[in-house]
Formats: structure tokens, sequence, C-alpha cells
């Protein structure tokens, strides 16, 4: 069920600042961390090739060298977790059980809460989802229409509601509370940061208005967790969601972290070896959680990885994140803003604080094939369409999709400052190739980009049904 409870507000869609004055924004930034990948070269359509400037890390972010040192000292030792005698067995679950300290740590979890190690951010929310209390009277799940999809589509299978979002951020905060108010939840799901925007929500504020209410907290913390410190404990929030692949540590892990409670009461969501204490062939005893949820082998080194990742961003100074990104993000708004015609994506308008995630569009130019012209002409990679958000981009006006730019550790002032010189030359010159959908995707016609040799030899000679295949039938 969808309770609309109030009419859709009309989105506040500020046109980027023009001729605003120069923001210090000449000094040149340098990554903050050190990353695999860091100096690829990649190929333009005209045969140039230039080191690749990634601004997609809001997708999914690349290996920090740290975390990538600690995969090559793990793998010799990779080996059977929870299930060996053997040496190098024990060091594997050594690893596997320190990584839940490790992560429960870095998010500031209770002593009593449970780590529990899922694939990615989709499968803790939907871990959780499975374990949502059932009984009569349990209350459903209120959530906002900005969510990410994976924050979203997990609920809809359950008791829910789903509410508009307001013209103001403040306003947004009053319309979970009145939801709330009107009738009690079991669980409040907020993002930690708009995956679209970098918007960042009040979340001490949310879970103290959810347990004034009776409801539990879960965060979204997909977006949040590579570039705020989280706190649960201070924050008071229940479970917290995220993903290796977005924290520098894509090695296929991710994790649900909280409250134990309904983790140990719940059916455990995935049945199988290493989920039990005791089976016979009518009935079976199963363990507590985190165990209860983890059947099957367990992906130690996505585990080890992620804790990895945890350590390096943690034992960055304090601060130390944010002025980086900060910076970045500031000198990214300014270029773009001085272009006229460049519009940029808000919810809010008294929002304050922001992640290094900033989308946009340029009027006049398809974002699917200016985003195409970026790769092709450039060598940067952002990412286009509707960003597995599509209420929100409907909200927001933009449901044929916008251009979004996102920062990490690895990114530096000449990423940013060839982002904002391209779309400058677009507006300028126009696109220096020709471009055709192929696929429903934009690319260009034709593509004398070769592919890396090692590919090839990987993968045999290219097929453009791969890519076909691979293309997200949401339109993401
Ligand atoms: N929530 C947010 C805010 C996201 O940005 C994403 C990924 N784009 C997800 C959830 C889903 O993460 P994953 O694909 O790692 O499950």
């Amino acid at each position: 069920m969808t309770v609309t409870l109030d009419a859709p507000c009309t989105p506040t869609l500020p046109a980027a600042p023009t001729g605003s004055p120069a923001a210090p924004v000449d000094r040149a930034v340098a990554p903050l961390l050190p990353v695999v990948g860091g100096d690829v070269a990649v190929p333009l359509v005209d045969g140039d090739t230039v080191r690749y400037a990634n601004l997609d890390y809001a997708a999914s972010s690349p290996a920090l060298e740290a975390v990538a040192a600690h995969l090559t000292q793990a793998l010799p030792y990779y080996s059977s977790v929870h299930r060996g005698a053997g040496f190098t067995s024990q060091v594997s679950t050594q690893l596997y059980e320190s990584a839940r300290r490790t992560v429960a740590d870095f998010l500031g979890a209770r002593a009593d809460d449970v780590v529990v190690f899922t694939r990615n951010t989709t499968d803790a929310l939907n871990l959780l989802a499975n374990a949502l209390p059932g009984h009569p009277g349990a209350g459903d799940v209120i959530f906002l229409d900005s969510e990410h999809h994976a924050n979203l589509l997990p609920w809809q299978g359950r008791a829910h509601r789903c509410v508009p979002v307001s013209h103001t951020l403040a306003g947004t905060v009053e319309r979970l509370a009145d939801a709330l108010r009107e009738r009690p939840a079991a669980l409040v799901a907020v993002t930690g940061s708009s995956n679209v925007t970098g918007e960042i929500l009040p979340i001490a504020r949310i879970a103290a208005i959810a347990h004034a209410h009776g409801a539990r907290i879960v965060v979204d913390a997909a977006q949040l967790a590579p570039h705020r410190r989280i706190d649960m404990t201070a924050l008071d929030v229940d479970y917290v969601a995220f993903s290796g692949h977005k924290i520098y540590a894509p090695f296929g892990a991710g994790a649900l972290v909280g409250r134990r409670d309904w983790l140990d009461e719940a059916t455990p969501y995935l049945a199988g070896g290493g989920a039990v204490r005791e089976v016979g062939t009518e009935r079976t005893e199963w363990a507590a959680a985190p165990q209860r949820h983890e059947g099957g082998t367990p992906n130690v080194l996505g585990a080890a990885t992620l804790a990895a990742a945890c350590r390096a961003i943690a034992a960055l100074p304090a601060g130390a994140l944010e002025a980086h990104e900060g910076q970045l993000r500031e000198r990214l708004v300014t270029g773009l803003g001085r272009l006229p015609g460049v519009r940029l994506l808000q919810i809010w308008p008294d929002s304050t604080e922001r992640i290094g995630v900033v989308t946009f569009v340029v009027t006049g130019h398809d974002s699917g094939r200016v985003a195409a012209y970026l790769s092709a002409e450039h060598g940067i990679g952002v990412r286009d369409g509707r960003f597995c958000a599509h209420p929100l981009l409907t909200r927001l006006g933009y449901g044929d999709g916008a251009i979004r730019a996102s920062l990490g550790v690895g990114s530096s002032s000449d990423d940013v400052d060839r982002l904002v010189a391209a779309i400058e030359q677009l507006q300028v010159d126009g696109e220096g190739w020709d471009y055709a959908l192929d696929h429903g995707r934009w690319a260009p016609t034709p593509d004398p980009r070769p592919a890396a040799p090692w590919l090839a030899e990987a993968t045999g000679p290219a097929d453009a049904t791969d890519a076909a295949a691979g293309a997200s039938p949401c339109g993401d």
C-alpha cells in the first residue's frame, strides 16, 4: 500500500549560479589516498590516450591500494571458514570473524549488535525486510519517495507507507513524524545521503523521532559510509546497511549491522550449511545471528577487504575526508555553475550537508549522449540515467535522466577541471564525433577505441550483445 500524506510537492530546482565570483578553487587538490587504477590510461576515439578521470565513485569505487595489498597478503591463506582444522582454515576463520569486529567498530555499533556479512546494501536491506516482526500489530515500514530502489523495493513487499518528500528538508522530517503520529510503524527506512544529489539527511533527529513513536530506524549507508563517520551508538540508529564496493573494497561483500533480537527471531535468510546447530531430516535447530543468515561458504576475502577499507578510512585524520571532498565538490559546483544552461539537481533548499555527489543536466543535450561524449572524447567516466531512483527523478522533473559526477578519496582537482572544461567545450564547439543509440545506450559511431589486449585474451573477441545483455533494464 502506498499512502500519500499530502499532495506531491513541486520540487525546488535551482539553476546553478551563473557568473558567480571565482571561489578559491585554483589550488590543485591531490588524491587523499592512493587507489588501484588511479593512473590507468584509456583510449579516446581520436586515437589519443589519457589518464582516466573516474568521476563515478558513487556507483562503484576503485580499491584502495591498502585494500589490494591486504588482499594479496591474505590470498595465500585463503581457505574454508569455520570448516577446517588446517592452519590456513584457521587463519581464514580468524580473518572473517575479526572483520566483523572491525566493521562493528567502524560504525560505532553497540556491544550486542550483530554484523551479518551480505553481498551488498541491497542484500542487507532485503535481509532486514525478511526479519521484520510479522506478529499482528507489529507495524509497517515507512520510507521516503526519494530513496534508492534498494531502500524502496524490499519494503514494497511488506506493509508500508511511502512518504513523499516536502519542499524542505525540515518539512520532510516533519512528514515522517506526522506519519508516525498517525499510526505507529515498526521501522523507518531512510538513506544517509542521497545517491542523486549527495544531500545528507539528519539521521540523529529522524532516529529520535522514530524512537519516540516506538519505531526502529535503518540507515541505508551505501553512500554515506564512504564519506562520513557513522556512529550508530551516538546517532542511536538501530540498523545500518552498506556495500564494500562503494567503500573501496570491491570484492563482493557488504553488511547489515544492528540489533540482535529481530535477526535472531527471523527465518534464516539463506538456509544452508553454516546457518544451523543441528539438522534432522524433519527438524532443524538454527544458529543464532549472524550465522543464522549466512548459509553457505562465507566470502572471507570480501569481508576481510571490507574490514581493511574500514581501517584505512578510520585511520584518516579527523576532518580529512570532508575537507578533501568539500574542496573538490565546491570546485565542481562553481565550475559547472559558470556554464550557462547547466542545472544542478537538489531536493531541498535547506539541506546544508552534502557528500561529493553532483548531478546535473545540460540544457539542449541528452544526458546519455553527454556521458558517451565525455568518455569517448575526454576519457571521463560519469553515470547517467535515473540512478535507480525513478520516483525521485520523476518528482524532480528529470524522468529522462541526468548526469552524475561523484568523487572519492582518489579524486583530484584535475578530474574536476577536466569535466568542467569538457562540458564547456561541448557547449561552445559541439561534439567532435558522431554518436548513435546502440541497444538503448548512446555510443560513438564508429568506435575505434581498442579494447585492452589483456581483455581480449581473457574474454575472446568483443560481442555487441555482451554490452546489451549487461545494460540495466531499469535504465539506471
Ligand atoms: N542505496 C544507495 C543510496 C545507493 O546509492 C546504492 C547503490 N547505487 C544502493 C543502495 C544499492 O547498493 P548495492 O548496489 O551495493 O546493493
